[in-house]
Parts: C-alpha cells; structure tokens; sequence
C-alpha cells in the first residue's frame, strides 16, 4: 500500500504565449494527496512510477474505506451489546 490519496494536477507552464495561459491548462498530471503533520500535500508521481504507485494509493484507499466500515459495525455490534445487558440484567436482591 502507498499512503496518499490520488489526485490529479493540472498546470500552467507559465509560457505567455501558451494555450494553458488562455484556460486549457496541461495535464492532468497524477499525484498523491498525502497528510504530513496534519497538513495536506500533493506530492507529484513520476510517470514511470504512476501505475504502481497509484495501484498502491488504491489498495490504500480501499483498506482505509473497510477499516472505517468496520468500525462504524463494531460501534453498532458494542450497542447491541449493551443494551442487551442492560434489558437482560437484573440485581440479585436476597428477600
Ligand atoms: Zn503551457
């Protein structure tokens, strides 16, 4: 897994006369959105490196969605529970 959103990056070459001054920007470049310190970077992907390191965003991507699934299950398993314990718990009280 590689940590970090995909993202993609458009650009300006920063060339007066290029079309990406008019509006149509270059790219779309791939990128990662990575969290460094609690602040978002993009951080750019080689494009020889693109398709493994985005397949490892992904399967980043995709474990964080389960483990927060997992989770929000586990919360609700935990509520279950003690709501069951609570209606199927009495004190034993010696009369
Ligand atoms: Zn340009």
């Amino acid at each position: 897994m590689i940590h970090g959103m995909p993202h993609e990056v458009l650009r300006k070459c920063g060339k007066k006369t290029c079309k990406c001054n008019r509006g149509t920007k270059h790219g779309p470049y791939p990128a990662l959105s990575v969290n460094r310190q609690g602040r978002q970077k993009i951080v750019m992907i080689k494009k020889a490196d693109a398709t493994s390191v985005l397949n490892g965003a992904e399967r980043y991507k995709h474990f964080q969605q389960t483990l927060a699934r997992i989770r929000r299950i586990d919360k609700e398993i935990n509520q279950i529970l003690v709501k069951l314990k609570i209606d199927t718990t009495t004190d034993y009280i010696p009369g």
